[in-house]
């Protein structure tokens, strides 16, 4: 077997279950190898049901008293049935596994092992996995990997299908120079994989992950100067003049810029006006106003004759930075257009042919901006909002369609300098380390689900007022379908408990890209009182009419994407609030999103979670999902970061080119994998 082989040389993976693995990102046994838990299992000993607590995984011992019950809520099938032991009772539930009805019989033994959870005051015990005693049993011992699965992929196949990889595979690839790794004392690769998947205690698990992390920071170290040497500094073909516009643009808004503003502006317009291509990154917490900086920029860009594009993560943040750029553009006299995936072929065809003849000045759109068929005219300046979200391949991509534009790309993630130099090395970076004056803090509360019904009376109350609210939904991890139902659900639910007036409406990610922009649009007028939610409104969105943000089960996500969802409340001049609600009882949780509570900045929560957390809790949640490596995380893992860095700056350049030239499909590979986070 080899690295590079399609999945389809492992027993048991067929046609169909290829397609699946594909969904997860898995084609090559390469990739499976890489496919890491998500986190570890260690069973624990059943405990008696009278002495069981909310939040927490636990096995218990019972037997099932009745014939189990399927219930069916549009798509979904919930299955429920009632055990019990010597000491109390509880009902478990299972979605979508109608099957079980048949196996779970009534008198019949188990032990059941899953969260309990409380639903309507009741505490039950949600898709718990089913074991024979004896089995159970002979796992006590053992640490388990838990994988991340798509809908048809069981934990099962994918922990056989790697188990069968690593028998079968003498060597894992290995990229690192035998020096490095000797100087490193990093674990044999190989070895590392197998106590990643199956590891023998603890302590060698946190060894390998070491080992995996290194690799991974390292090769991306190494992409990155790869990529530099190709960049060295160009000289631009679009020298912009300074122009009266932007000043007049900045006199006729609404509020004065911060210093900050003032001072990155400077920054930025004197790269414009250099000799050399501009490549800067804009760092800044939500809310600093990075966008008024993207469109200063790019009005100086059409005002010297050049074309511009603004690249978002998202269709709907394209609406709504198309929107804020239509009053500006009809001020100043130049046109814009929106390129966007849902748009029908004939509206694209039209709108190539209009940047194809310059007849428009400014382009703002998804990844449809780097389609083959755009044409530009003298593109000089292209920006990326949320810059993570695109790969070095698209901006790329958009850089090569223009000779050879000024770039800007702009992110709210809080990275200390020190890694931002490190996993930007090829930008510029200026900060924007202040947040408008005039802006109220936001108030922050964390709560246990009792509090529901005052949240939803002060909801009902900002909304008698003339405000809006977001509530951010329970994230469940079994798949997007499951998310979505949970979505409508409570949306259901929310309605009866508010005033019947009330417009209360859902956005999820299955949704049709015109759905969602229909949404979003009517939300931003104002039409819809409250948006239920997934986080598809994390970022960038900016609806400074809403007041209130309620997060349910807030101990499910990042505090970083806790605090990218509080940023969308706080953005206009009324008094705005965040609601977490905590749905677990665990002291850590609580504190985690104590954090919150206490602080509105971005690099200070970043830093507290750190610490709070520590080095050991690595299979935690993450930080964040922007600088997305696979195993590594750009917070926790900043120590080996700087390690893996400091050892592709001491290679010397024909190492470098030794190891591509030993690898032949590194290149492509580093450049695929990280194609998110380069
Ligand atoms: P982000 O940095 O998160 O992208 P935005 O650019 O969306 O933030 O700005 C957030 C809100 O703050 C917007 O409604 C914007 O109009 C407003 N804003 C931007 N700069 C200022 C400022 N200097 N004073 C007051 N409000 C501002
Ligand atoms: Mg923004």
């Amino acid at each position: 077997m080899e690295a590079n082989d399609k999945i389809k040389v492992i027993k048991g993976i067929g046609e169909k279950t290829e397609k699946l693995f594909n969904k997860l990102g898995i084609e090559t046994v390469q990739d499976l190898l890489e496919h890491y838990p998500r986190e570890y299992e260690e069973f624990e000993r059943p405990v008696m049901l009278s002495s069981i607590a909310e939040g927490t995984i636990i096995a218990i011992e019972a037997s099932i008293t009745a014939t189990p019950k399927i219930k069916r809520i549009r798509n979904l099938q919930i299955v429920n049935v009632q055990v019990k032991d010597g000491s109390g009772a509880i009902h478990l539930t299972w979605f979508n596994m109608p099957f079980l009805q048949k196996t779970l019989r009534s008198g019949y033994h188990y032990i059941f092992r899953g969260k309990v959870i409380r639903k309507n005051g009741v505490l039950i015990m949600e898709q718990p996995g089913i074991y024979e005693r004896e089995s159970y049993y002979k796992l006590l011992k053992i640490i388990q990997p838990i994988y991340p699965l798509t809908q048809g992929v069981t934990n099962t196949i994918i922990s056989k299908s790697i188990k069968q990889v690593l028998s079968e595979l003498e060597f894992a690839k290995d990229y690192i120079p035998k020096p490095v790794a000797k100087e490193y004392q990093l674990m044999d690769r190989t070895k590392a994989l197998k106590e990643v998947h199956f590891p023998k205690d603890r302590d060698s698990m946190m060894k390998a992950r070491q080992r995996l992390v290194f690799d991974e920071f390292f090769l991306y170290a190494l992409a990155l100067r790869k990529l530099k040497e190709k960049k060295t500094i160009l000289r631009t073909e679009y020298q912009l003049l300074e122009r009266k516009e932007c000043e007049e643009l900045i006199k006729s808004l609404p509020y004065a810029l911060t210093g900050a503003q003032l001072r990155v502006w400077q920054e930025m317009k004197q790269d414009l006006q250099g000799e050399y291509v501009m490549n800067r990154l804009i760092q800044g917490d939500v809310g600093s106003g990075k966008t008024v900086l993207a469109i200063l920029a790019l009005v100086m860009a059409v005002k010297n004759g050049c074309q511009a594009c603004f690249m978002v993560p998202t269709e709907v943040l394209a609406k709504q930075h198309y929107k804020s750029l239509e009053d500006i553009a009809g001020q100043f006299g130049f046109s814009i257009c929106l390129l966007v995936g849902s748009m029908t072929a004939k509206e694209k065809r039209e709108a190539y042919e209009r940047i194809k003849t310059h007849k428009t000045d400014i382009i703002i759109g998804t990844h449809a901006l780097i389609q083959e068929k755009v044409e530009y005219d003298r593109l000089g300046l292209v920006i990326t909002d949320e810059q993570h979200r695109f790969g070095v391949k698209q901006r790329e991509a958009l850089m090569n369609k223009g000779g050879n534009p000024h770039v800007l790309v702009m992110s709210a993630t809080p990275i200390p300098r020190t890694l931002a130099i490190i996993l930007y090395g090829d930008l510029d970076i200026s900060i924007v380390d202040e947040l408008p004056a005039q802006r109220l803090p936001i108030k922050n509360c964390v709560v246990d689900t009792n509090y529901r019904p005052n949240a939803y009376r002060f909801i009902a109350k900002q909304v008698a007022e003339g405000r809006q609210t977001y509530v951010i939904c329970p994230m469940v991890e079994e798949s997007e379908e499951v998310e979505a139902e949970n979505v409508i659900q409570y949306t259901e639910r929310l309605q009866e408990e508010l005033p019947t007036d009330t417009i209360v409406e859902y956005l999820h990610g299955k949704m049709k890209p015109k759905d969602k922009n229909e949404v979003m649009e009517r939300y931003a007028n104002g039409e819809i009182h409250v948006l239920v939610s997934t986080t598809v409104v994390e970022v960038g969105v900016n609806v400074p009419n809403a007041t209130v943000m309620m997060v349910e089960n807030s101990e499910r996500f990042g505090l970083a994407q806790l605090h990218q969802l509080r940023g969308r409340v706080g953005r206009g001049k009324h008094q705005s609030y965040c609601i977490f609600v905590c749905g677990s009882s665990s002291k850590e949780a609580w504190e985690r999103l104590e954090i919150l509570n206490k602080s509105n900045d971005g690099f200070f929560i970043a830093g507290e979670d750190l610490k709070l957390r520590g080095p050991g809790d690595v299979f935690g949640i993450r930080q964040s999902g922007d600088m997305d490596f696979k195993l590594g995380d750009i917070y926790n893992d900043a120590s080996i970061l700087k390690v893996a860095a400091e050892a592709v700056k001491s290679l010397k350049d024909e190492e470098v080119d030794a190891i591509f030239e030993n690898n032949p499909y590194l290149e492509e590979h580093i450049l695929n994998r990280n194609s998110n986070t380069l």
